[in-house]
Formats: C-alpha cells, structure tokens, sequence
C-alpha cells in the first residue's frame, strides 16, 4: 500500500491581476508525516491550504487524498479527515472552552443539540479527555475562550483540530501571534499529539529554528515555487539563502 496521505500534483494558481501565487506546485504527504511549509510573505503557503481545503480553486493540476482526487468536487470526502489550525485561532470568542472544541466535531452533533448546547456524554467525556491532552486540565472549561491568553486559546485550537481524529491537520502559521517561547511550545504540542495520533500535518511558518525542530520534512517555497524539499535535518545555509536573500 502506498504510504502516500495527500499528493499535490503540478497546482497552479493565477489569481485575478495575474498573480501567480502557485507555480506547478508537487507536494507529497505521507503518513505520519511533518512537513513545515518555509516562506517569506507572499510566497503562497496560504494559498497552498486554501486550494488543499477547496477554498479556492485551481487553474491547473490535481489533489488526490488516499488516491482519490477530490478536486472541484465531493469535499465531502475529506471534510472529516483533515482539521485546521489557524494563527489567530479562528475560536467562538464567547463561547466556552469545551463548546468550541465540541463544535469541531460538528458533522457529528444534531443541530439541536448545536442550539441548546445539550451535548452528547460521548462528545463532552472526548472533550474532556482532550482538554487534558492539550495541557487545559486546571483551567475551567466553561470559562469562555475571549479570557483566555494567546498560548492557551490555541491549545483550545489544536483541541478542537483533534476531537474529529483526522488523518491530517494543515496549520497556517499556527504560532505567528504568540510569544517565541509559547510559540515553541505550542509547536512542541502540535508534534507531541500528532506522533502520538498518527496524524500527519503540512504547517506554514515563516521561522527558520522552529521549522527546524518541529518537522520531518521542510518544504521552502518563494514566490509560488518550491525551491527544495528535504527532510530538516539536512537543510542546508544555501537553502536558506535561496529563500531569503
Ligand atoms: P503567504 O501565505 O506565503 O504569505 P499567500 O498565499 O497569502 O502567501 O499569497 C501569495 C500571493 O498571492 C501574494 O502575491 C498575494 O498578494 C497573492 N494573493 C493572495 N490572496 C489573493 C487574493 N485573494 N487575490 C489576489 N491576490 C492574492
Ligand atoms: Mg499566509
């Protein structure tokens, strides 16, 4: 069996003004795999999850997840298997902690539950188990997200991205908005539950040291191209230099 997740296979993306943001893109995710996404701004590493979401669409090319391809079509087939993370966390401000992380698992809760927050056992104990997981156990989890501090919001982030046991998280600079050390933290969690779930994630970052330390795989893309993909330990000071010089 191919130990292939998701295949990127030759994307490109024009936007209007003739932007290409995505030039002949070919990504390959494996199984149980991290990949850092290395780029200075505007490079195209949101697009890049964009397209991969079926949030934009694409001019060229293909996305195959287990061998299917899902382009323009049939998301559905993907929507339980992959989870985001997003810088600015993209929570439910005023709601609570456990009422936002139930809600990634949305698909499989009835709307009127959803209105009433009368939450299934199973979904509320999974929470919980979670909430522990992510570090969040001597926290309130009714207390609402809006009075928690950055770090701790995105913990409630990936919470939320794991309730739903996906095959994949993409995280788009998932620790832009935090503090160095509670960025390295969170990247710290990320990798931890992700080896632990066997999940594989495919993560924006624009810092060189924590792509370095968090991935498997780095990926360095400038300008919609990709300029090497190998795995981090072998990343080179000339590689570096090709994206940010
Ligand atoms: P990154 O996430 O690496 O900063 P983006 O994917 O956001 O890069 O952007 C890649 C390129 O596409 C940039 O030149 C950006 O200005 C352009 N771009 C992004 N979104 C749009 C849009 N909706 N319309 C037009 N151009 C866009
Ligand atoms: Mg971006």
């Amino acid at each position: 069996m191919s130990n292939t997740l998701l295949k990127i296979e030759s994307v490109c993306k024009i936007y209007p003004g003739n932007v290409l943001a995505l030039n002949n893109v070919n990504i390959n995710v494996n199984n149980n795999e991290i990949i850092a996404i290395l780029g200075p701004s505007g490079s195209g590493k949101s697009t890049l999850i964009r397209t991969i979401l079926g949030l934009t669409s694409l001019n060229k090319g293909n996305i195959y997840f287990r061998t299917k391809n899902y382009k323009d079509k049939n998301f559905n087939v993907i929507r339980n298997s992959i989870a985001t993370i997003y810088q600015n966390f993209n929570l439910v401000s005023r709601s609570s902690i456990i009422k936002n992380i139930i809600l990634g698992d949305i698909a499989k809760v009835s709307s009127w539950r959803v209105l009433f927050n009368a939450w299934p056992k199973e979904a509320q104990d999974k929470a919980i188990d979670i909430i522990e997981e992510v570090g969040l156990k001597d926290i309130d989890y009714n207390k609402r997200v809006e009075n928690l501090s950055g770090g701790q919001q995105q913990r409630v982030g990936i919470a939320r991205a794991l309730i739903g046991s996906p095959d994949i998280i993409l995280a788009d600079e998932p620790v832009s908005s935090l503090d160095p050390q509670t960025a390295k933290d969170i990247l710290n969690l990320i990798r931890e539950t992700a080896k632990k779930n066997k999940i594989s994630v495919l993560c924006s970052l624009h810092q060189i040291d924590f792509a370095k330390t968090f991935a498997d795989r780095i990926i360095g893309m400038k300008e919609g191209n990709i300029l090497f993909d190998k795995p981090a330990k072998n990343i080179l000071k000339f590689d570096l230099n090709k994206l940010y010089k």
